[in-house]
C-alpha cells in the first residue's frame, strides 16, 4: 500500500487516541500531517514528538506560546486558534479524521470537504447542525464522508449489499445507556460520574452523557438522515443492550443485513481509515458462543424524551437541529459541572426549542448565528434551573 497522509483533528480525545493507536501499529502506511487539540499542550506536544506532523494546532489561542516552547527546533509548525484549525484542514492530505467534539469541529470539517478531501467523520455534532450544507459541499467537491460513528459505519458497510433506493428500513441500534432500566424518579438524582460510566463503550464525557439521556441516539438519527437519505420515517431506533449489532439495513426483498463486532471504536475507525480496503486491528474478535444471547427492546420515549425531540427537529428542518445541538452542548456541560440535574439537560433543550424558532440557515455563518443564540438561551435556562 502506498503511504497515505492523515490529518487528525481532536488527536487527544477518545477517538483521536484510538485512531493513533491504529496508525502507530501501521506506521508504514500512514504519515500524520496534522495534529490538533483543544487545550492540552503537554499531550499534543508529546504526540507531535512521536508522530512528527507538519503542523500541530492548539485551539486555545492562549496556549500558543506554551506549544511553541514545547516544540522549538523540531521543524514542526505550530499554530493556535479557530482560524488555524481551518487553515490546517486545507493542507493537502489523503484523509481527514474529524474527531473534535461539538460544533467546534464544524469549520475545519467544512474546510476539508470544500477542499475535496475525504473525511472520516466522528464529529456528529457538525453534521447535525449543518447537515444540508455539509453534504452539499461534499457533493460539489467530490469529497467522500466516511462515517466513523459505529452505527453509521455499520449502515455504510451494510449498504454495500444493495442500492439505497432498495432500502426499506434502517434500524439504528442503541445500547440504552447506563440508565436503561432506571425509573424517572431515580434518574433525577444521578451524578455526572454515574452518567459517564457507559456499560459497553469507553468514550469522551460529552458523548457518554448523551448516551445516558439517549440524546446521542437522537443526534445519530439526524446524522443517519443526512448520510443515508432513505426518508426519515424509514429510520427506526431499536434498543440492543449488548452493543454487538451496530445497526441493520432491511432491503425491499425483506433481506436484512447487519454489521456486528466487539464494542471497540477501533473497528469502525479502521473501516473508515482503510476504506475501500480493509486493515488488520488488534481488536477482540466476536465470540458469539460466549455472548450467548442478544437482546432487543423498543425505546422508551417517556423516560427518554430526547429521541422524539430530535426526530421533530429534523422533521421541521431548517435551523432546528443546529439549535437543538447547541442547547444540548451547553446543558451537558452544565450537568457535568454539577450545575443542573440530569433530567434538566433535555428540559433545557426543549425550553430553548420552544422559546424561539430561528429562520432557516442558508450559509455556515447563519448556522454559527443560530448556534450562538441557542447557547445564550440555553445558558439562561441553565441559570434558572441552578437558582431554582
Ligand atoms: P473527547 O472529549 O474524548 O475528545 C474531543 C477532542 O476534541 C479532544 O482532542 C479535544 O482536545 C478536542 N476539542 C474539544 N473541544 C474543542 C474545541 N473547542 N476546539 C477544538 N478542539 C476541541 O471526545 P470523543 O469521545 O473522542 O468524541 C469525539 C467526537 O466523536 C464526538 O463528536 C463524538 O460524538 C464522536 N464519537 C465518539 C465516539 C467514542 O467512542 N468516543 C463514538 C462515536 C462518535
Ligand atoms: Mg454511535
Amino acid at each position: 500500500m502506498t503511504q497515505r497522509r492523515l490529518s487528525l483533528f481532536g488527536a487527544t480525545g477518545s477517538v483521536g487516541q484510538s485512531t493513533l493507536d491504529l496508525v502507530r501499529r501501521d506506521g508504514e502506511t500512514w504519515r500524520v500531517t496534522v495534529l490538533t487539540a483543544n487545550s492540552d499542550v503537554a499531550e499534543l506536544a508529546k504526540l507531535a514528538m512521536e508522530f512528527r506532523p507538519d503542523v500541530a494546532v492548539i485551539a486555545d489561542a492562549a496556549r500558543l506560546s506554551d506549544l511553541q516552547a514545547a516544540l522549538t527546533d523540531t521543524g514542526i509548525d505550530v499554530a493556535a486558534g479557530a482560524d488555524a484549525l481551518v487553515e490546517a484542514a486545507q493542507r493537502p492530505t489523503d484523509l481527514v479524521m474529524a474527531a473534535i467534539v461539538g460544533t467546534a469541529g464544524l469549520a475545519p470539517t467544512m474546510a476539508a470537504l470544500a477542499a475535496g478531501y475525504d473525511v472520516a467523520l466522528a464529529n456528529k455534532e457538525a453534521l447535525v447542525s449543518a447537515g444540508e450544507l455539509m453534504t452539499a459541499v461534499a457533493r460539489t467537491s467530490g469529497a467522500t464522508i466516511l462515517p466513523v460513528d459505529s452505527e453509521h459505519n455499520a449502515i455504510f458497510q451494510c449498504l454495500a449489499g444493495g442500492r439505497i433506493d432498495q432500502v426499506r428500513r434502517i434500524i439504528l441500534t442503541a445500547s440504552g445507556g447506563p440508565f436503561r432500566t432506571m425509573s424517572a424518579a431515580d434518574m433525577a438524582r444521578v451524578t455526572p460520574a454515574q452518567a459517564v460510566a457507559h456499560p459497553n463503550w469507553s468514550m469522551g464525557a460529552k458523548i457518554s452523557v448523551d448516551s445516558a439521556t439517549m440524546m446521542n441516539k437522537g443526534l445519530e438519527l439526524i446524522e443517519a438522515h443526512h448520510l443515508f437519505p432513505v426518508g426519515l420515517d424509514r429510520i427506526e431506533i431499536l434498543v440492543h443492550p449488548q452493543s454487538v449489532i451496530h445497526s441493520l439495513v432491511e432491503y425491499v426483498d425483506c433481506s436484512t443485513l447487519a454489521q456486528l463486532g466487539s464494542p471497540d471504536m477501533r473497528i469502525p475507525i479502521a473501516s473508515a481509515l482503510a476504506w475501500p480496503d480493509r486493515m488488520a486491528t488488534p481488536c477482540a474478535p466476536l465470540d458469539l458462543a460466549t455472548i450467548a444471547r442478544l437482546d432487543f427492546e423498543a425505546p422508551d420515549e417517556v423516560r427518554f424524551p430526547a429521541t422524539a425531540l430530535c426526530r421533530a427537529a429534523i422533521a421541521a428542518g431548517g435551523a432546528r437541529p443546529a439549535q437543538l445541538n447547541a442547547a444540548n452542548e451547553v446543558a451537558v456541560a452544565a450537568f457535568l459541572a454539577g450545575h443542573i440535574s440530569f433530567p434538566a439537560i433535555v428540559d433545557t433543550v426543549r425550553r430553548v426549542i420552544d422559546a424561539a424558532e430561528p429562520a432557516a440557515p442558508s450559509s455556515l455563518q447563519d448556522i454559527f448565528s443560530v448556534d450562538a443564540a441557542s447557547r445564550a438561551a440555553a445558558q439562561h435556562f441553565v441559570d434558572q434551573f441552578e437558582h431554582a
